[in-house]
């Protein structure tokens, strides 16, 4: 039984129209700035956040907010006017100070939220793959995600969501809901691999390739996760940056692919941890696989170090 169903509704429901947002964005263009760590962030982003977090505002007012976006520079009045003829033509709630949403985290509470509004900016931003996603934690455990990915594996829309204890479901194309579950493959030299297509590092290809891996899934954002949850892949490894080991990145992944019935670990093979707004492993890099070759992996990572 769902603990969550309110959480679970609310997380589905903005993820698709967050999707919408980004997809106006992608058909009628949208300004791209540099963050002071040089990454990239557009426009659609901050649309994109500035609406999760009123909805959420309106719903969860006494929850707390983590969220990926915190420029509010980048949000003149001419993006206020674009941000609301958006909102307008999408039939939603014309927003007034959108600066104020941008940086709402909500109450101090163990409930809290965890917002990527655009997972794969740099896709995003050449017509790739990139995905929204939504997560909700209490006291930093995983407790319900919402992923959604435009143009997935040539559905137009796939929407992902999982329940800590519940299982997870995919939506493609507008139809129903139905549980997804990782696949059955145990053979390394059947291995498709999902892997990076802007934040990679050089280990991952070549022990990829030192282990016999053949097949490779080169891809943007959370939707590796969902790759491995759903089945289309069998394994996800990702180099990570200390500095840039964020909830909002690696929240509802996490959750996915391990109530498919897959496992998630770093490279020690323990649990990733969250703590508020950070992803903790004890050494760096994350492995999701269907579980079965999860140990295998790690074994090989072990004989052939990452670093
Ligand atoms: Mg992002």
């Amino acid at each position: 039984m769902s603990h969550y169903i309110r959480e679970l509704e609310f997380a589905i429901d903005i993820v698709e129209k967050a999707s919408r947002i980004t997809e106006w964005f992608r058909r009628k263009g949208f300004e791209s700035f540099l963050k002071s760590d040089q990454s990239p962030v557009t426009l659609a982003d901050l649309a994109s956040q500035i609406y999760v977090i009123s909805q959420l505002k309106e719903y969860f007012p006494e929850d707390g907010i983590i969220a990926e976006e915190e420029n509010i520079e980048f949000v003149n009045i001419e993006a206020e006017t674009l941000i609301n003829k958006c909102f307008n033509e999408l039939n939603l709630k014309k927003l007034t100070n959108l600066k104020n949403f941008v940086r709402f985290r909500g109450k101090p509470s163990e409930r809290q939220w965890t917002i990527d509004p655009i997972d794969g900016t740099i896709g995003y931003q050449k017509g790739l793959s990139y995905a929204i996603g939504l997560g909700f934690m209490i006291k930093s455990i995983p407790k319900v995600c919402a992923i959604a990915i435009p143009n997935y594996n040539n559905y137009p829309l796939a929407i992902f969501v999982a329940e800590e204890g519940q299982g997870s479901r995919a939506l493609y194309n507008n139809k129903n809901f139905n549980p997804i579950r990782v696949n059955q493959n145990e053979k390394i030299d059947n291995i498709r691999l999902c892997h990076s297509l802007h934040y990679d590092q050089p280990w991952v290809l070549n022990f990829a390739k030192k282990i016999g891996i053949k097949n490779y899934i080169q891809i943007d954002s959370m939707a590796k996760f969902c790759m491995v949850a759903d089945g289309t892949a069998d394994l996800y490894i990702k180099p990570l940056d200390p500095d840039k080991s964020f909830s909002w990145d690696f929240m509802p992944g996490d959750l996915l692919v391990r109530e498919a019935g897959g496992s998630v670990t770093d490279l020690n093979g323990e649990r990733l941890k969250f703590n508020e707004r950070k992803c903790l492993w004890t050494k760096p890099g994350i492995i999701a696989s269907n579980g079965m070759l999860q140990k295998k992996i790690l074994e090989l990572i072990k004989i052939n170090p990452s670093n």
